[in-house]
């Protein structure tokens, strides 16, 4: 008997140890500054100020400040319990492609000379939010965001052909005062056949195969090359897969809604709901579906 207690108990600690009701000590994070290519330690909700700083206008609302700081503390804590590994041994960087922005309080000084008080501003949103999280079935979300979605944020299905009960489209009504809320970009036709590397002795033919259900790009045709909407979006430096294209006296109009990939939380959104009164939690479960919040005790 006091062998199989022995030997249930850390399979039980083992087996709750992912859930974050049971963390009691702030985890102290490695992160990697990919600039100075180097791993600094520090505790994660000093992290999470640093992240929301950089993520984030420190002007915007403090509600949509305290959904940020959510969205980037859940985010964190999804990818620590994924462990996986930056360079240096850390366990999240500030490389934006494969994880989030962050700045320092001096970063933040030196790019906002004389408003000392919005780094204060964004401090105390995170500290008003400090532990917690979002979760779904009792486990942390993947709790991406982008900076506009152009008036509806896209599905994990739509994108990744996996439906994330949490990651659903969502109309959004509250991001218009984004310049990014639409946008035109202008490209020759010599430069858009040269980006593309497509045969440059005949018209381009930008044909869309097939849009997601929001109105963005999965599957484009040009000329002779398929192509999904990301890399489409990628290869021409695009605000986002929303957009349509006009093509004739040697240019190339591209006309675009939104900016980033309109998974989760639309930021600019976030700022329209909390100037209409909103609270961070309604703006938080209008972004992500059948959501719970929980709180890191430490
Ligand atoms: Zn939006």
């Amino acid at each position: 008997m006091a062998l199989a207690v022995l030997i249930l108990i850390p399979v039980f600690f083992v087996n709750t140890f992912k859930k974050p009701q049971i963390i009691y000590k702030e985890p102290y994070i490695k992160l990697y500054l990919s600039k100075e290519q180097k791993t600094i330690e520090l505790l994660l909700e000093d992290y999470i100020i640093g992240t929301v700083a950089a993520e984030m206008p420190a002007s915007f609302e403090n509600e949509a400040l305290k959904a940020q700081a959510v969205c980037a503390r859940t985010y964190s804590f999804h990818k620590l319990l994924e462990n996986k590994k930056y360079p240096g041994g850390a366990n999240l960087s500030d490389d934006i492609n494969s994880c989030q922005a962050y700045i320092t309080q001096e970063e933040f000084y030196q790019r906002h000379p004389g408003y000392k008080n919005l780094y204060k501003k964004v401090k105390a949103a995170v500290g008003e939010t400090r532990g917690e999280i979002m979760i779904y079935d009792d486990e942390p979300i993947d709790a991406l965001y982008h900076s506009t979605c152009g008036g509806q944020t896209e599905s994990a299905f739509s994108l990744w052909g996996k439906d994330i009960p949490y990651l659903r489209s969502e109309k959004c009504r509250y991001c218009k005062q984004s310049r990014h809320y639409e946008s035109v970009q202008v490209l020759s036709v010599q430069e858009f056949v040269n980006s593309l590397g497509i045969n440059s002795s005949r018209q381009p033919q930008v044909q869309i195969s097939e849009n997601t259900p929001s109105g963005r790009i999965k599957k484009v045709r040009i000329n002779d090359r398929e192509l999904t909407g990301e890399k489409l979006r990628h290869i021409l430096g695009l605000p986002s897969t929303w957009c349509e294209f006009k093509i004739n006296a040697g240019q190339v109009e591209i006309e675009s809604r939104g900016y980033g990939h309109g998974l989760g939380l639309c930021q600019y959104g976030a700022n329209g709901m909390a100037l209409e009164g909103k609270t961070y939690h309604q703006i938080l479960k209008h972004y992500y579906h059948n959501i719970e919040f929980s709180r890191l005790k430490y």
